[in-house]
């Protein structure tokens, strides 16, 4: 694979800042935003206020005790969200591949944008210029192949970081940090790897299996590959991908039913396919049909909760299908598609709880494969023959 050119961008202390950059009375102060006088918790704090060791989500009342002079604003989200606007504006000056974390965080990939705009740190540079220049606001930047290793990057120098990170020294800048860097780790995995005495991220990358498997199950191997700075998630369009789909225009028409459900079955295994490597789960899903005549009809069905296992979505599938064809007997058919809509992500922000959590053994099998041997190399059986083939 052709290693790819990812930044995580993310806006320094955002609420605050906006709120700053709008009253210049707030400037140089602690200063965190937040609801209620006693009651709430901190949403943002100013680098001002995080001197006294003031952080996001603590009780206001607690950051009170720890600088007496904190001034506290309420959120304006709706303000939030209109600045928010504008600096997804310039992502996507850059490249349509923007992925959204939050208001004020998201990851691009800018593999397809460097013949336009140079090398990727090049980018990072621009992008922060450019949001300066739109919000006068400040971002930090991470660079790197993947994912994770950019937002951990872009949180290494912050405020108004840039800082790159590449294949050949992802090792000697991932290894010193704390192991508490690695996306999903939360406090109560924190203690029990340190009762394990690890400690940094390389004291993790070295630990062996029989060492964390206790602690991270069935993550282990995932947890590893994070350890040593492997994360092959692609960044998914927030706006780009509102649904998956996969369709087949067929040479011959199709009449036969159960012709179609085994059509509708290679239809669904793609598409969850591409659904379980974006770690992405369908809350509706859609059977497109297409008559000999051209007369389109699509079907959906709600999924609650949201899946992404081939089986379910097959079955559910066929009865769009079967009850399609109640109403029009007869009818010869062009064209199908398997849609998933209504996109969620399987687990938010937490790599460890899982996109594999919903799939079927069977699933997980068949995409490994898959993986190594090419789309071609496994089908069930019910898939093996193919009706313009045939
Ligand atoms: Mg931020």
């Amino acid at each position: 694979m052709r290693p790819r050119s990812i930044l995580h961008v993310d806006m320094d202390a955002f609420y605050a800042s906006v709120e700053q950059r709008d009253n210049p009375e707030l400037r140089g102060k602690p200063l965190v935003v937040g609801g209620g006088d006693n009651r709430g918790v901190v949403a943002a704090a100013s680098y001002e206020s995080r001197r006294f060791g003031i952080r996001s989500a603590m009780p206001i009342a607690e950051a009170r005790r720890r600088c007496p002079d904190l001034l506290r604003v309420a959120p304006r989200m709706s303000h939030y969200q209109s600045v928010s606007r504008q600096i997804f504006d310039v992502f996507r000056e850059f490249s349509p591949l923007v992925e959204g974390l939050s208001l004020d965080e998201a990851f691009l990939d800018v593999s397809g944008s460097l013949k336009l705009f140079g090398n990727s740190k090049d980018i990072g540079r621009a992008i922060k210029a450019r949001i300066l220049e739109k919000t006068e606001l400040t971002a930090s930047v991470g660079v790197a192949e993947n994912n994770l290793v950019a937002k951990i990057a872009s949180d290494m120098d912050k405020p108004n970081g840039l800082v790159v990170i590449t294949a050949d020294d992802c090792q000697e800048k991932l290894d010193p940090l704390p192991v508490s860097v690695i996306p999903g780790i939360g406090r109560e995995t924190l203690k029990k790897l340190h009762r394990a005495n690890i400690r940094s991220v390389r004291d993790l990358r070295l630990a062996t299996r029989r060492d964390i498997e206790p602690i991270f199950g069935r993550f282990t191997s995932k947890t590893l590959d994070r350890a040593a700075g492997i994360d092959d998630r692609p960044v998914i369009s927030s706006r780009g991908e509102k649904s998956i789909s996969a369709e087949e225009t067929y040479e011959r028409d199709l009449s036969d039913s159960k012709v179609m459900q085994r059509e509708l079955l290679r239809l669904t295994e793609r598409t969850c396919r591409r659904l379980r490597k974006a770690g992405l789960q369908a809350g509706t899903v859609q059977v497109k049909i297409r008559r000999a005549d051209f007369s389109t009809f699509t079907r959906q069905k709600i999924l609650r909760p949201p899946g992404n296992a081939t089986d379910q979505i097959h079955a559910i599938s066929c009865e769009l299908l079967t009850s399609w064809l109640a109403e029009h007997p007869g009818s010869r058919i062009r064209l199908l598609g398997v849609g998933a809509a209504r996109l969620t992500r399987s687990s938010q922000g937490d790599l460890f709880a899982d996109s594999d959590a919903a799939s079927a053994p069977v699933d997980k099998t068949v995409d490994q494969i898959r993986d190594r041997f090419g789309i071609a190399a496994v089908g069930r059986a019910s898939t093996l023959s193919r009706p313009d083939t045939e």
